[in-house]
């Protein structure tokens, strides 16, 4: 430890818990505490901080942005690697490729990629940071048609329980890399470096918001269900139910956003016109921007102002439902009837049509995307809204396929994030590739996934 020249703080250090809490997006820091928090600047000093966790007989926490809704990387005891100064980005615009460290923003690297034509499936708020995102999987822009965001990663650097900074890729240390896609916050390593695939900029952005009363709120999804199987890959529908929205201030009120990143503008226009010509969105919307021409650094910057208030305090909760609508509005008018404050918001995402996914852990996705927020300032209401998202989301509990681990919340309400064979799979390569768990898993298991170890 003293031969390094990266910065390192102590537990008792007068800086360490400024530290500690500035490493969590969230404004709600868990009651977690590092022995040790370091800040490596290249491949050499994180190769360094293994070997130290080793012969120390530490576990690893690695932090890229600290948009983790849970802290998962703040753990007691060990060391949190916080990889904040690694966040450079080069491209090559002939082979559409990019090489990114993992404390890079997806929208930095799509600022600097715009002026090329260029594109990656970045997440939708400016600042989450690339390695966290990638590694459980990456719903960005256009995922819909391009794929997770993990599915464009062509290769990655890891240093690995040893300590040894390996290439994987589909050919190369393959485990490492078929693990990469998916296993998010329960990762066998540190990733140093992704290798993207980068995509041509889709030449017709165009967005359209639709605003309904509150009571409105079931024929409107049911609506969207309807067509959800006719509406082209390159638009994404959202419903976002919130107090506050477009000025409607003190009322609860149901925004229908669309956005579509299309090759052309006119495909674009005919994407939107599916939803634009429901007799629905024609009659009962009370506040409309049908066909708004924009770009991807204004589709970051609405996302921005829905989510990132950096500071505030969240507890979040998700869940993928192949159930029709019909079945869950029960319980999604109960979670509206008893919906905290703004910005706190419920989310519907409509996600697939069916791909074929390559082979990798990401494998839990379903058609409908249910997601809850609770946010506050106040530390008072900590309590009433974690209550609020765990029991809103176990009473759908029936219709539950799984979770996402991009909005997970495995502490109190764990779900299947990927299919049962995966999870095994991924185990049995975590005791081949890391059997002292040099580097933290999951922080809790749902019950399938504990008695499918059994076997193990
Ligand atoms: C405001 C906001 C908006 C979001 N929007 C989206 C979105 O549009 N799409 C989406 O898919 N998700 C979204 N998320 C979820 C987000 O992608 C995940 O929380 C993701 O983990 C964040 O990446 P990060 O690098 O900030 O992760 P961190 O919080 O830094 O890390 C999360 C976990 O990932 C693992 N990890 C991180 N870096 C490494 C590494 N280099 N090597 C090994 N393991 C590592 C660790 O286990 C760590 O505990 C959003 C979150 C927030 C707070």
């Amino acid at each position: 430890m003293e031969s390094w020249k990266f910065q390192a703080i102590r537990r008792n250090d007068a800086d360490y818990e400024k530290a500690r809490c500035s490493s969590v997006w969230n404004g709600r820091v868990p009651d977690r505490y590092p022995a040790l928090i370091v800040y490596p600047e290249t491949e050499q000093d994180v190769q360094a901080i293994v070997v130290y966790a080793k012969e120390n007989n530490m576990s690893i926490g690695t932090k890229s942005g600290g948009h983790s809704w849970t802290a998962s990387f703040l753990r007691d005891g060990g060391i949190m690697v916080d990889m904040i100064r690694m966040n450079k980005f080069q491209f090559d615009v002939k082979s559409r490729t990019a090489e990114v460290q993992p404390a890079a923003y997806g929208s930095d690297l799509n600022a600097a990629l715009e002026k090329h034509d260029l594109i990656f499936p970045g997440g939708h708020c400016p600042t989450v940071g690339m390695g966290g995102f990638l590694l459980q999987g990456g719903f960005g822009w256009n995922s819909r048609k391009w794929g997770l965001a993990c599915e464009s990663v062509l290769a990655i650097d890891v240093v690995n329980a040893d300590g040894n900074l390996i290439h994987a890729s589909a050919t190369d240390n393959s485990d490492f890399y078929w693990a990469a896609r998916g296993a998010g916050c329960g990762y066998f390593g540190l990733v140093t470096r992704f290798y993207l695939k980068l995509y041509p900029m889709p030449k017709g952005i165009l967005t359209a918001r639709y605003v309904f009363e509150r009571d409105v709120f079931d024929e409107v999804t049911l609506a969207v269900e309807r067509i959800s199987d006719k509406v082209s890959e390159d638009l994404e529908i959202g419903i976002f139910v919130a107090y506050d929205q477009d000025g409607f201030n003190g009322r609860c009120t149901v925004a229908l956003t669309l956005d579509a990143l299309s090759d052309t503008a006119e495909e674009a226009y005919q994407a939107l016109k599916l939803i634009h010509e429901l007799p629905i969105v024609q009659e009962k919307s009370i506040k409309s921007y049908p066909y708004v021409s924009c770009t991807l650094k204004d589709m970051l910057q609405r996302f921005d102002d829905i989510l990132d208030n950096k500071g505030r305090r969240y507890e979040t909760n998700n869940m993928w439902t192949d159930a029709p609508v019909q079945n869950l509005l029960g319980s999604m008018n109960e979670i509206i009837d008893n919906l905290p404050p703004a910005p706190s918001h419920l989310y519907l995402l409509w996600w697939l049509p069916v791909h074929n996914r390559p082979d990798m852990a990401f494998s839990m996705e379903a058609q409908l995307y249910v997601a809850l927020y609770a946010i506050s300032t106040d530390s008072g209401y900590d309590a009433r809204n974690s209550t609020y998202v765990v029991n809103s989301l176990t009473r759908m509990e029936p219709f539950r396929k799984g979770i996402q681990l991009a909005d997970e919340n495995l502490p109190s309400h764990p779900g299947k994030f990927m299919r049962t064979q995966n999870y095994v799979r991924l185990e049995k390569l975590r005791q081949k590739h890391d059997p002292q768990g040099r580097f933290y898993s999951y922080m809790r298991l749902p019950v399938e996934f504990m008695t499918s170890l059994v076997s193990l």
